[in-house]
């Protein structure tokens, strides 16, 4: 896969755009791309002997003069302190968590941040690859990651992740949310919210699990799309490419194309959580489909 992409610099809003890698995992690549043939997706996505393809977890750093606001916080590194000995080292060895390269600390320490300088962190949604590194372990006590933090959601997200499926049980893990309720620092959110922080938005979506919320951040001539799961990889820009982890794949192809459309308008990036391969991407339209324009590294 091509990695030699163009660096680029983006302030948009204020904020200055700042990628913060914290880890790399790996997922099932027929899972991560549903009804598209291996054929196809191991031309941009090789997978490992187990069939898993390598996934970034990417949080977003947006830093202002009076704000350090924090999208998502990747799958956290304390499993066994968080989830016991017995699922902690299962989801270790099982998503085949690379404990060896950067985590959200070391991530904020590159840019000389510690957790206490974090004022809001929004997350997309539950799940854990999102709201794992939300709290930490602290001898026996889970706490907040970000002691000086407002962290938001959407309410309808908290209620799934606390009545869950059967088939999301296993990535809405309470250690991720309860400590945040004891805090008293979870704020939720009720649906799309304009200016749920200075030029930052919410966009609520149900495909993937019920209200992901898609974060953008937007002034009069730049936009910035955070798609999390909606959009995870530059790969999944294709109509047909979402994944057999989505609850309603057709809406996720439905909404995923409103969201698409909408990069058209002004000077837009997309923000990719789960790529590995780049950062962000600006797209075109490609008859009734969308496709990849360019890739970009963050600088
Ligand atoms: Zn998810």
């Amino acid at each position: 896969m091509k990695t030699d992409h163009a660096k680029i610099h983006l302030n948009i809003g204020g904020y200055e755009i700042i990628p913060l890698p914290t880890g790399l995992f790996g997922l099932d690549g027929g899972a991560m791309f549903g009804t598209v043939p291996k054929a196809l997706w191991e031309k941009t996505n090789p997978a490992d002997e187990h069939n898993r393809i390598p996934m970034e977890a990417r949080a977003l750093l947006l830093k202002s003069k009076d704000k350090k606001v924090l999208i998502d916080c990747g799958n956290g590194a304390d499993f066994i302190a968080k989830y016991g000995d017995k699922l902690g080292s299962k989801f270790a060895e099982l998503y085949s968590v690379d404990g060896s390269g950067p985590t959200l600390k070391s991530s904020l320490a590159a840019h000389g941040l510690t957790a206490n300088d974090i004022t809001d962190v929004v997350l997309t949604h539950l799940h854990f690859d999102h709201a794992g590194g939300a709290t930490s372990a602290i001898g026996d006590v889970i706490k907040p990651t970000f002691p000086n933090a407002k962290y938001y959601v959407q309410s309808e997200n908290l209620k799934t992740a606390q009545t869950p499926n059967v088939r999301e049980k296993a990535s809405y893990l309470s250690p991720n949310w309860v400590p945040l309720l004891e805090a008293g620092v979870l704020q939720l959110v009720n649906g799309a919210t304009k200016n749920l922080l200075p030029h930052i938005s919410v966009w609520v979506s149900d495909g993937h699990t019920t209200a992901h919320q898609v974060v953008i951040v937007e002034d009069d001539t730049q936009k910035l799309i955070y798609c999390g799961d909606v959009i995870p990889t530059a790969s999944h820009i294709r109509a047909a490419w979402v994944m057999g982890y989505d609850l309603h794949p057709l809406k996720v192809i439905e909404e995923k194309t409103a969201l698409l459309k909408s990069t058209q308008e002004k000077n837009t990036y997309l923000f990719f959580e789960h790529d590995p391969y780049c950062d962000v991407a600006t797209v075109e339209t490609d008859k009734s489909d969308f496709k990849v324009k360019e890739r970009f590294w963050l600088a």
